[in-house]
C-alpha cells in the first residue's frame, strides 16, 4: 500500500541480515531527510553537557494506537526509529545512529532517570495496533516483522534482555503501551526481553517497592508502577484499564491516559501475596540478567 510513496533507502543503516533473508522490506518514511519539508524528528545521540557519544543499549517497544500510522512522525514532534504497520510493512523514520522522540519523560534501572536521556540511549519502534488503546490483539503480520526486526536491532547493539521494555514500564504514570495484550511472552521465548515462568526461581524479599526497583521500575507512583508490572507481567489480573468493548469510550480514555488513571488508581495499594510472588520470580530473573551484564 505504500508502493507509490515511499521507496527503499540505500543511505541509512538498515539493517542487512536476517529480514532481508525472510523478505522483509524496510522502506524509509518520505519526509525524513527531505529538505522541502525540513522536518527535524531527530538529533544526534549525545551528551549534551560532554558531547561524548551516548551508546545505544535499550530498546523501547510502543504501540501507535492510532489507525493513521504515518501520523505518529507528523504529530507535536514525535518520531520513532520504525514503525510497523497492521499488514507488516516496516517503515523507518530515523536512523538508528540518531537520537528519536519517542521516550520522553521516561526512567529504567537509573538511565533515563530524571536527566530524561532514554531517547539518547534507545532505539524506539512503534507497532500499529488494529484499534485504539491497544485494545485488540496485535496482528500475526505485525509480530512476523517485529521478530526479527527486534532480533536484528540486539545482536547489532549487544542490547541486554533487561534492557528490552515498554513504554509503559519507562513511565507508568503517563503511558499504557502497548498495552496489556502485547505478547511479551511469546516474544521472549524468541529472545527478546524477560518473562519468567510461574515457578521460577524468587528474590527473597517480600517489599513491592524494593522488588519493582530491582526489575528496574520507578517507584515514585506504586500504584502506577504495580499496574504497569501487571500490564507486563500479570495482564490477566489487571484492573482499571480500558478494555476496548467501546472503541470511542477507549479512545477518549487513552487520550487522557494519565489523568484518569489517577482518577481510577486507589492512592495506596495493597499488594496481594499472589502479587508479590509474582514480583519475586520477575525481580529474580531481571537481577540474573544484570549479574551476568556487570
Ligand atoms: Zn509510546
Amino acid at each position: 500500500m505504500f508502493s507509490s510513496f515511499f521507496h527503499l533507502n540505500h543511505q541509512m543503516n538498515v539493517p542487512a541480515d536476517d529480514l532481508f533473508m525472510r523478505g522483509i522490506q524496510i522502506i524509509q518514511h518520505p519526509l525524513i531527510n527531505d529538505p522541502e519539508k525540513k522536518i527535524d524528528h531527530f538529533n544526534e545521540r549525545i551528551n549534551k553537557g560532554t558531547g561524548a557519544p551516548i551508546e545505544i543499549d535499550h530498546l523501547v517497544l510502543h504501540c501507535s494506537c492510532e489507525p493513521d500510522i504515518e501520523n505518529v512522525l507528523d504529530r507535536r514532534g514525535l518520531s520513532a526509529h520504525y514503525v510497523i504497520h497492521k499488514d507488516g510493512t516496516i517503515l523507518q523514520c530515523v536512523d538508528e545512529s540518531k537520537r528519536a522522540y519517542h521516550a520522553y519523560p521516561a526512567f529504567w534501572d537509573k538511565v533515563g532517570g530524571r536527566e530524561n536521556n532514554m531517547n539518547a540511549h534507545s532505539i524506539g519502534i512503534e507497532i500499529e495496533n488494529p484499534t485504539f488503546g491497544a485494545a485488540t490483539h496485535y496482528t500475526d503480520a505485525a509480530m512476523n516483522s517485529l521478530i526479527p526486526l527486534c532480533n536484528s536491532i540486539i545482536a547489532r547493539h549487544h542490547i541486554p534482555p533487561h534492557n528490552v521494555i515498554g513504554h509503559s514500564d519507562i513511565n507508568p504514570v503517563g503511558k499504557a503501551d502497548p498495552g496489556r495484550l502485547f505478547p511479551w511472552m511469546e516474544l521472549s521465548k524468541e529472545g527478546i526481553g524477560l518473562y519468567p515462568e510461574k515457578g521460577n526461581e524468587r528474590v527473597p524479599s517480600s517489599n513491592p517497592k524494593e522488588l519493582l526497583q530491582i526489575i528496574g521500575y520507578d517507584t515514585e507512583n506504586m500504584p502506577a508502577t504495580m499496574q504497569a508490572f501487571k500490564r507486563r507481567f500479570m495482564p490477566d489480573a489487571l484492573k482499571y484499564e480500558a478494555t476496548g468493548s467501546d472503541e470511542k469510550a477507549t479512545l477518549k480514555f487513552m487520550e487522557n491516559y494519565s489523568e484518569n488513571m489517577a482518577k481510577l488508581l486507589p492512592q495506596k495499594i495493597s499488594v496481594t501475596p499472589s502479587e508479590v510472588q509474582r514480583l519475586q520470580e520477575v525481580a529474580k530473573i531481571y537481577q540474573m540478567s544484570r549479574t551476568k551484564m556487570r
